[in-house]
C-alpha cells in the first residue's frame, strides 16, 4: 500500500529507525529459538520482614543470557515479548520453573520455619496484562501448582494496574478463580499507572507493592512520606500487607518501619541472585538465624 511504501521510504532516510526494524526482528528471532530451548534464567530478589529482617519470600526476575548481548535484563525483552505474544509461552516457563524451585526452597526449609513460627517462603511472579488476558492463563497457573505440589498459599502473581484496569466481567471471573485457588494477588509497582485503592476492595488482592519511586522520595519530601504511610495504613485496614520497592539506604528502612510498612525489597537487602545463591541463602536463613 502507499501507506506501508512511505513508511519504508521514511525508514529510508532513517537508517536508526530501519537498523531498530532490524534488529527487533532479529531479537524477536532469537527470543523464539529461546523459548524453545527454554534458554531463559531465573533470579531471585528477597523480600523481608522490615521488623526482623526475616526473609519471606523471592521474587523471581527473568534474565535472558544472549550469545553477544550477555545477560540481557527484562527491559529489553518484555515489552518485545509481550507486543508479540511469545510472553505467553515465555511467561508459562517462568511461573513452571519458579514453584518447581520454590518445592526446593520448601523441602529444605519449611519444616525448621515452622519450628520458629515462620509459614514457608513464598515466590513472587511477575505476569504481564497479555499474559493474563491469554484463555489459557488460568490453567497455567493450575498446572504449575500441581506439577510443582507447591501449597498455592506460598505462590503470588504480581500484577501491574494495566491488569485491572479493564473491569470487565471477565477479569473479575479470572481473580475470583486465582483468589479460590488460594494464591495471593498483588498489585506491582503501585503509584506509577491508573493508581486506585478500590481495586482493593474490588479484587481479592492480597499485598501491595509501593512503587520504588515513592521510596525514593521518603525523607525527602513530607508529602511523599504522608502518601507513603497513608497508603500503608489503608491497606493494613483492608488486610492487606505492603512491600516497599526499591529500598537502598538503611533510613528508608528506618522510616518505613517506623510507619508500620511490614515488607520491604531492595538492594539495602540484596540484589536479585541466581538459583544457587538463592537456595545458599534460604538454608542460611533457616539454619543459622542471625
Ligand atoms: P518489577 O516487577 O517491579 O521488579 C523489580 C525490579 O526492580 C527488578 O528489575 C529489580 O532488579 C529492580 N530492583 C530491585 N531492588 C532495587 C533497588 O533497590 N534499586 C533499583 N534501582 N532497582 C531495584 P528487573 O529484574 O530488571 O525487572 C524489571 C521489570 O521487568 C520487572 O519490574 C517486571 O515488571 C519485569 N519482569 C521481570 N521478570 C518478569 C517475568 O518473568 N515476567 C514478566 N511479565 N515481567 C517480568
Ligand atoms: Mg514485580
Ligand atoms: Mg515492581
Ligand atoms: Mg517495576
Amino acid at each position: 500500500s502507499a501507506k506501508a511504501a512511505g513508511r519504508r521510504q521514511w525508514c529510508h532516510y532513517r537508517p536508526a529507525l530501519q537498523a531498530g526494524l532490524v534488529e527487533r526482528h532479529e531479537l524477536n528471532e532469537n527470543l523464539d529459538s529461546a523459548i524453545a530451548e527454554a534458554a531463559f534464567h531465573l533470579y531471585y530478589q528477597p523480600i523481608v520482614d522490615l521488623r526482623t529482617g526475616d526473609l519471606v519470600a523471592f521474587e523471581a526476575l527473568v534474565r535472558w543470557p544472549h550469545d553477544r548481548r550477555g545477560m540481557v535484563l527484562p527491559d529489553e525483552f518484555i515489552a518485545l515479548a509481550e507486543e508479540s505474544g511469545q510472553i505467553v509461552p515465555l511467561g508459562a516457563w517462568v511461573l513452571e520453573r519458579a514453584a518447581e524451585e520454590a518445592a526446593v526452597w520448601h523441602a529444605a526449609s519449611s519444616a525448621a520455619r515452622a519450628a520458629a513460627g515462620l509459614p514457608p517462603l513464598r515466590v513472587n511472579v511477575n505476569v504481564s496484562a497479555r499474559q493474563f488476558r491469554d484463555a489459557g492463563f488460568v490453567d497455567v497457573v493450575r498446572h504449575a501448582l500441581d506439577s510443582s505440589g507447591i501449597d498455592p498459599r506460598t505462590l503470588v502473581l504480581e500484577l501491574t494496574e494495566s491488569v485491572l484496569m479493564r473491569r470487565d466481567d471477565r477479569l473479575r471471573a479470572d481473580m475470583d478463580t486465582l483468589g479460590d485457588l488460594g494464591i495471593g494477588l498483588a498489585i506491582d509497582d503501585f503509584g506509577t499507572g491508573y493508581s486506585s485503592l478500590s481495586y482493593l476492595r474490588e479484587f481479592p488482592i492480597s499485598l501491595l507493592k509501593i512503587d520504588k519511586s515513592f521510596i525514593d522520595g521518603l525523607g525527602l519530601s513530607p508529602q511523599q512520606h504522608a502518601l507513603v504511610e497513608g497508603i500503608t495504613r489503608i491497606a493494613d485496614t483492608l488486610g492487606v500487607q505492603v512491600i516497599a520497592e526499591g529500598i537502598e539506604h538503611p533510613d528508608q528502612r528506618d522510616l518505613l518501619a517506623a510507619m508500620g510498612c511490614p515488607l520491604g525489597q531492595g538492594y539495602l537487602f540484596a540484589h536479585p541472585m541466581d538459583g544457587p545463591r538463592a537456595r545458599a541463602l534460604v538454608r542460611r536463613a533457616t539454619y543459622e538465624p542471625a
